[in-house]
């Protein structure tokens, strides 16, 4: 044992009620001289132990828990049943026909600070802490382990690495090859490449696949604008349920040319599909004439709009600003809807609450004069669990909100 960490009297309680984090604020001591992303023991003041956890000396979160079982070491059958858990919660949850899914969520997985992500026969790990990192090769070595057929590739190139005094890393793990730039998965029966080597975070945002199968519901003859399309999942899923034109807006071309490859890859008609690369905040201005050119606008309306931004939110700080973008896309669309038409409209800042997400979106449909009614909400699909004492493992919020009249 690398050390100790004594907790300060009274600050023992989350973890008692098995929340994994432990703040510099709570610690009374650090015993030993514990390295980075070493084990240690966490204990009361009075020496009963808490939980074994990985040190990270250089955040505010000092200390992950791996494990709140005093039998339990953190070695390689520690991993593998850790794995071996996650999988089984996959094999139950996910819908059929699906190749692409989230292995191991974090905290919520009793793995703080990994991220692993299945793609067909890749799997691509994101380790974000001192601990995580410190374990690469038992992880790998219990991933190879659980899935025998997979090659594991590694996309640690995250900003929050810096925060526990980590470089960013990429590269092969395990298999005998780079990965394929082709590579594909397939998720409702629906095919989509994935470049887990260049592609945003592992490569594909698997998150949203239940709000993707929902659009279906609200797309058949419609006119669809999907915002912040990236490989143009909700697009996709909207052409094959029979909307009568798409358009996807997204910022990076290469994505965009990924959605019209994945439209060809399921036998789509692409001629109902357009791709349109820019801000989404100006081109939404753009459509009502509302930008800086004093054009009148198109004068164009659609009957499903799709807002998926990226995180807006990063720090309390930004919250206040984060909320007026929220608020000016949600603004922007639901003066763009068709009557009777419906707003897909997502926030994956977990600093945002629901209830504020609620707000700040009825904010946006109030100074457009629109009235609208929530018929549906989404979350990140099951495969992304939520541990129930770990509220801050839901980050994913949909409404789907529909225009009155
Ligand atoms: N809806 C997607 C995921 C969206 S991720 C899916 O289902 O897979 C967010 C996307 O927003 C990224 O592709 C990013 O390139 C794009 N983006 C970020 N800021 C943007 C902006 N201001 N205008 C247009 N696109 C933007």
């Amino acid at each position: 044992m690398a050390g100790q960490i004594i907790i300060k009297q009274g600050k023992e309680k989350a973890l008692l009620r098995k929340h994994p984090w432990v703040f510099t604020g709570a610690v009374a001591k650090v015993k030993g001289k514990p390295g980075l992303g070493d084990t240690v023991e966490v204990l009361d003041t009075r020496g009963n132990f808490l939980g074994r956890a990985a040190y990270s000396p250089h955040s505010q979160i000092c200390a992950r828990v791996w494990t709140f079982d005093a039998n339990e070491q953190v070695d390689f059958e520690f991993f593998k049943r850790r794995f071996e858990r996650a999988l089984n919660m996959r094999k139950a949850v996910l819908p059929p026909e699906t190749t692409g899914y989230r292995l191991i969520a974090g905290e919520s997985d009793g793995m703080p600070g990994i991220t692993i992500d299945v793609y067909a026969n890749w799997i691509v790990c994101q380790l974000l802490s001192a601990g995580a990192e410190l374990q690469r090769g038992v992880i790998v070595e219990a991933l190879k382990a659980v899935l025998p057929e997979h090659n594991v590739y590694e996309r640690s190139d995250v900003d929050v690495r810096k925060k526990e005094g980590l470089e960013q890393v990429t590269g092969v793990l395990h298999g005998n090859s780079e990965p394929p730039t082709d590579l594909v998965i397939q998720e409702n029966g629906l095919k989509l490449y994935v470049d887990i080597v260049s592609g945003h975070k592992t490569g594909y945002y698997l998150d949203q696949r239940d709000a993707r199968q929902a659009i279906m519901k609200y797309a058949k003859g419609k006119r669809v604008l999907n915002c912040f399309s990236y490989t143009g999942g909700f697009g996709l899923y909207a052409a094959a349920a029979g909307a009568s034109y798409v358009r996807n807006l997204d910022m990076s071309q290469s994505a965009l040319d990924t959605a019209a490859r994945n439209l060809a890859l399921n036998g789509l008609d692409a001629s109902k599909v357009e791709h349109v690369q820019g801000d989404v905040f100006q081109l939404l201005r753009d459509y009502l004439g509302e930008g800086k050119t004093g054009s009148k606008g198109t004068s164009e309306k659609f009957d499903v709009i799709v807002l998926d931004p990226p995180k807006f939110v990063d720090s309390k700080a930004s919250l206040t600003r984060a909320c007026r973008g929220y608020k000016d896309i949600n603004r922007l669309a639901a003066k763009l809807l068709n009557p009777g038409g419906v707003l897909m409209t997502f926030s994956c800042s977990g600093l945002l609450s629901a209830e504020l997400f609620q707000k700040v979106v009825a904010d946006g449909a109030l100074d457009a004069g629109r009235e609208m009614q929530i018929i549906e909400r989404t979350f990140q699909a099951a495969d992304h669990p939520v541990s129930l004492p770990y509220p801050e493992g839901l980050y994913l919020k949909g409404l789907v909100v529909r225009l009155v009249g």
